[in-house]
């Protein structure tokens, strides 16, 4: 690697072990195309901010209201956070607690729900997360969800079903409507899901995991209020780890009706400790999400998004839903080669140095072990700066290595080309 290393002299004496394998996730990073859609690289100063002091202080509780001693710093520290989440969002409420954006969802079902309640989300096979109601997730056991989907492929086809939402709403009568998802490309009308739940008299959760980077650089609508800048989600949950470009975790925004029983579903009801050198680093995020650059950078990961998205189709992919409204591509691999299925081509592309995901696109005739579709997103690549240039060459290695995937010296030279493009676009933390 470069004589520049993140891996500091003490972790290296201390255990070397350990140390190599870090250096050699910084070589793989930033030597292959970073394409998954929930990945991002943060700042240097998100990673710093990781590493802090912070992370020997315990602070159950809330500032102003903590269990043990000494919180008084730490108090100022999530303050801020809190304060420039609720700026970003225009929320009332913040909670930037939150382990991850499964404990997120998790407390506020605990919140708002009680075991057995009905919910309606959108269904894992048609872009859902696994929080929303998967059988082997806690969500699926404690609540009674029901699936809504997306309407059938075609011209303006695969987006999502509001009438049947609607139908099933009213047969249902949950109680809480849950809208966002983990594998959709398309805007998602929080009007259209608050119409629905005020005729059931249901509460709303919008699952921003993936777009909140979006939402903050004002690109996607911001789900707490609908177009008429009424109420649109009682509360937003989403990773910061995403699009945000944060540390990994998660965090919550609401109005201020659902704080206080939000906050006590999350502590103590459901975590222990939080992570307060995250949520330092969440507060470094929040701030860089501030920004007028930030803006730019969310507006050239659309374009990006847009740009790989036709490039793909050129290439003979067949992109779910036509196209893409955020950083995500959900890729049909049927239309290229219907013998390939998602779990190889991901292996494939993984040899040439291209890491996606496989993913199940609605209707898929293959398990979601299996899959016929694989799943991008251009928020890593966008932040080392590629643009539409390269989304163009992206397409070409994607293509070419799945059409020569017998063929291991043509892989072998598409890896070489692979790392000699991301060469010319370092991460972030290999920028001095
Ligand atoms: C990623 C994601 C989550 C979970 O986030 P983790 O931090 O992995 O727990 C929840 N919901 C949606 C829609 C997601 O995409």
């Amino acid at each position: 690697m470069s004589e520049y290393s993140l891996v500091g002299s003490h972790f290296r004496d201390v255990d070397p072990e350990l140390a190599h394998l870090v250096d050699e996730e910084i070589e793989r990073q930033s030597t292959s195309l970073q394409l998954i859609a929930s990945e991002n690289f943060t700042s240097l100063a998100v990673m710093e901010a990781t590493a802090s002091v912070l992370t020997n202080k315990y602070s159950e509780g809330y500032p102003g209201k903590r269990y043990y001693g000494g919180n008084s710093i730490v108090d100022k520290v999530e303050t801020l956070a809190i304060e420039r989440l609720k700026l970003l969002f225009k929320a009332a409420h913040a909670n930037v607690q939150p382990h991850s954006g499964a404990n997120a969802n998790a407390a506020v079902y605990f919140a708002l729900l009680k075991p057995g309640d009905t919910v309606l989300a959108m269904r894992l096979d048609q872009g859902g997360h696994l929080t929303h109601g998967s059988p082997v997730n806690f969500s699926g056991q404690l609540y009674n969800f029901v699936g809504y989907g997306v309407t059938p492929k075609g011209v303006d086809g695969e987006v999502i079903d509001f009438d049947s939402m609607y139908d099933l709403a009213k047969k249902h009568r949950p109680k809480m409507i849950v809208a966002g998802a983990t594998a959709y490309s398309r805007i998602i009308e929080v009007d259209r899901v608050r119409e629905i739940a005020d005729e059931v008299g249901s509460l709303v959760m919008f699952d921003a995991a993936h777009v909140a980077g979006l939402i903050a650089a004002e690109i996607y609508p911001n789900p707490l209020f609908t177009t008429d800048g009424s109420k649109g989600a009682d509360v937003v949950t989403f990773t910061t780890h995403k699009t945000l470009r944060g540390p990994r975790g998660g965090a919550i925004v609401s109005h201020e009706e659902y704080g206080q029983k939000i906050d006590k579903a999350l502590f103590p009801g459901f975590q222990g400790g939080p992570l307060e050198n995250t949520i330092a680093a969440k507060a470094v995020a929040f701030l860089e999400a501030l920004s007028p650059s930030f803006k730019e950078y969310q507006q050239k990961v659309v374009e990006n998004a847009k740009a790989l998205a036709k490039e793909l189709e050129a290439q003979g992919f067949r992109v779910v839903s036509g196209g893409t409204d955020t950083h995500l591509i959900l890729v049909d691999l049927q239309s290229f080669d219907i013998d390939l299925s998602g779990k190889q081509a991901q292996e494939v592309l993984d040899r040439a140095g291209i890491t996606c995901n496989r993913n199940q696109i609605p209707g898929d005739p293959r398990s979601p072990f299996v899959t016929s579709g694989l799943r991008f997103g251009t928020a890593a690549m966008t932040t080392a700066n590629m643009g539409v240039r390269e989304m163009s060459l992206v397409a070409e290695y994607v293509a070419a290595s799945l059409r020569k995937r017998e063929d291991d010296r043509e892989i072998e030279r598409i890896r070489k080309e692979v790392r000699s493009l991301c060469l010319k676009f370092p991460p972030p933390f290999l920028v001095r």
